[in-house]
């Protein structure tokens, strides 16, 4: 097995869950040391538990990354606790459907501060890190639905994760000469709770997916996690501003 991330530092938002978690246990296994930021303790130290228990070394760290001051004190921890911080996974998002005259504000402001702003803080204060330390990683997680709208009542979270592309993009371009390489992964359906529909269980989304999707099927959390794992290694070095697609064709 390769082991691609000894030494390193990995902080992950939204590493209590689904995408987030199986990240944080991809990256221990190859030897990072792992934070796992998000906004309940337990979840978090779930999967601080899972990858100690695989011999990994990890943290957990409540924040919300809506919270400028969340996120400053996520990083100067992280920095304080394990001497460093060279790969950023910014990964939080939250999902709120509804047709977009009837949505409440309310579920637009907060996929709108979660989604876009959590990036841009986790970013700028990661990149400040960064850029007085020699460098780093990020990747953040935007969605196939950014660049590709085909489905109806999803108006406000496709909205913000096309920001989260632009915003990747454009800090891609800005910090790749101080030596700070961004990238962002745009995931189709994966199997964790977000990708089902109200009242849908895992049965039926695997049969809606039949059709769906090209593939057939939803992407598994080992297959998100390797993307990121790939964008954050060496060998994506020549990698810049870059918007992975693992969609399984649904965008093809
Ligand atoms: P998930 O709900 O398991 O993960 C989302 C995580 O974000 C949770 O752990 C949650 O606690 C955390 N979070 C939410 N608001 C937060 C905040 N304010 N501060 C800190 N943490 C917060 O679902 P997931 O599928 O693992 O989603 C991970 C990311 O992948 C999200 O950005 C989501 O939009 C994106 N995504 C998911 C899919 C999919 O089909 N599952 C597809 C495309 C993109």
């Amino acid at each position: 097995m390769s082991v691609r991330f000894t030494g390193k530092v990995a902080l992950i938002t939204g590493g209590g869950s689904g995408i987030g978690r199986a990240t944080a246990l991809a990256f221990a296994r190859e030897g990072a040391t792992v934070v796992v930021a998000g906004r309940q303790a337990e979840p978090l130290d779930e999967t601080v538990t899972l990858i100690e228990a695989e011999g990994g070394r990890a943290s957990a760290m409540p924040a919300d990354v809506s919270s400028s001051e969340d996120v400053a004190r996520l990083v100067t921890t992280t920095v304080e606790r394990h001497g460093g911080l060279h790969i950023a996974f910014n990964n939080a998002g939250v999902l709120e459907a509804g047709p977009l005259a009837d949505l409440d504000e309310s579920a637009w402001d907060r996929q709108l501060s979660i989604n876009v702003t959590g990036v841009f803080l986790c970013m700028r204060h990661e990149i400040a890190h960064m850029r007085a330390n020699g460098g780093g990683v990020i990747v953040n997680t935007a969605s196939n639905l950014g660049a590709h709208m085909r489905l109806p009542f999803l108006g406000a979270y496709a909205a913000s994760k096309a920001a989260v592309s632009t915003l990747t993009r454009a800090a891609a371009m800005e910090y790749i000469g101080e030596g700070i390489r961004i990238n962002a992964i745009s995931p189709g359906p994966i199997e964790t709770s977000m990708s089902l529909r109200p009242g849908e269980t895992e049965a039926d989304r695997a049969e809606r997916l039949k059709s769906a999707l090209p593939i057939g099927r939803a992407g598994t959390l080992d297959e998100a996690a390797a993307a990121v794992l790939w964008l954050a290694s060496p060998e994506a070095g020549f990698t810049v501003g870059h918007d992975l697609v693992v969609d399984g064709g649904a965008s093809a």
